[in-house]
């Protein structure tokens, strides 16, 4: 409750990581819960996401975003339930979903908050991840750079993860074929066997480029980008003419200080190929039109996703840690506290 007696506990950034992040660069801060002025509400903390991003945001040089200083309060989406409200149309008990940060207790105004209709039959958690803005980023890569048609080849990186789970669902559903990218057996007999990709490859592999080029005879049409690095100069070297590639993220480099070198890309004169780099944020009205689309696909069955759920707002930095580079299995989440069912 948001009484005098109730504390709040936040993760706040201690020193920018170099390399992998994990708990020596943050603290953990506790204050009291605050009370809502007008217009804001105060929740309680059920999960918080881990993204990929948030490694970006840690970085003195930012490109799109604001950096993180030391002392504030990580960013992140949660989904939390309503404990105090000033804000009409928002009273305790509603459960929420917004980007209040990695914190047992947040204020917010109520304008930023999307009310979670329970009737909708989906998990809490699948509103920070395949109802979330991972599912609509996936939409709008495939939807609006890919756009696959039936029997072409699409291929996906970090093909089990958040993302490119769905993004590769989506292009099934559109009739591609579809080729997934991913570490390990265990992950690459997920993406086939749970979530129906036509093949995957396992990029920790030494014939990895060899493997993708025999799982891709007819070349690829089109391509999601996750990750970067070797997969995506193996994917580069089987893009057709007219092929799109849509630049989602580049997980492969974000512990690195220097990023890499690029890539030659004079073959994108010849084959025609689009290659085009999007922010889901820029974006704010699909998400409810992915949200209303893949709700009932999340409710029948048809539409299949993978949480990790690590437990403790506390071991929310080492979380931010392994899904940089692998240690995730499906959507990264973290449990503060209880769903109130
Ligand atoms: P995931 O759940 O896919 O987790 C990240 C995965 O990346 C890891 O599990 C790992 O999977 C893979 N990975 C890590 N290091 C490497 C590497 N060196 N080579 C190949 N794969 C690697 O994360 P998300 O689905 O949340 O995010 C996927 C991508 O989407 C990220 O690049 C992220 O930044 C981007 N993104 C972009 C947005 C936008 O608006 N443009 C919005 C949201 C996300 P594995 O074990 O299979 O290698």
């Amino acid at each position: 409750m948001s009484g005098a007696n109730a504390t709040r506990r936040s993760v706040v950034l201690k020193s920018r990581p170099t390399g992998e992040p994990g708990a020596e660069h943050f603290a953990i801060r506790e204050d009291a819960v605050p009370s809502p002025g007008p217009g804001e509400v105060v929740t309680r903390t059920i999960f918080l996401s881990i993204d990929p991003y948030m490694r970006g945001r840690l970085r003195e040089q930012q490109t799109y975003a604001v950096a993180i200083q030391p002392g504030d309060v990580m960013i992140g989406e949660t989904v939390g339930e309503v404990i105090a409200s000033a804000c009409p149309g928002l009273s305790p008990g509603d459960v929420v979903a917004g980007p209040r940060g990695w914190q047992s207790h947040c204020l917010a105004p109520g304008a930023s908050l999307v009310k979670i209709d329970r009737a909708a039959r989906a998990p809490l958690s699948a509103y920070l991840g395949v109802l979330g803005m991972p599912g609509t980023t996936a939409y709008a890569g495939v939807t609006e750079v890919m756009k696959p048609k039936a029997g072409e080849t699409v291929v996906v990186s970090a093909a089990s993860g958040a993302v490119g789970s769905v993004a590769g669902q989506i292009a099934k559903r559109a009739g591609a074929r579809v080729v997934g990218v991913a570490g390990g057996a265990d992950k690459c007999r997920f993406v086939t066997e749970a979530l129906g990709f036509d093949a995957c490859i396992d990029h920790r592999s030494a014939t990895m480029a060899a493997d993708l080029a025999a799982a891709c005879p007819n070349g690829v049409d089109a391509y999601f980008e996750n990750v970067g690095g070797a997969v995506q100069a193996a994917v580069f070297d089987l893009l057709n003419r007219h092929a799109r590639v849509a630049m989602c993220g580049m997980v492969s480099q974000y512990n690195d200080a220097v990023f890499p070198p690029g890539p030659n890309l004079g073959f994108v004169v010849g084959k025609a190929v689009l290659i085009q780099g999007f922010i889901v944020s820029d974006r704010p009205a699909r998400f409810a039109e992915w949200r209303a689309m893949a709700a009932p696909w999340v409710a029948d069955g048809s539409l299949v996703f993978r949480e990790d759920v690590v437990e403790g707002l506390e071991n929310a930095p080492a979380a931010l840690g392994g899904i940089l580079t692998g240690r995730n299995f499906g959507k990264l989440l973290v449990r503060v506290g209880h769903d109130p069912g």
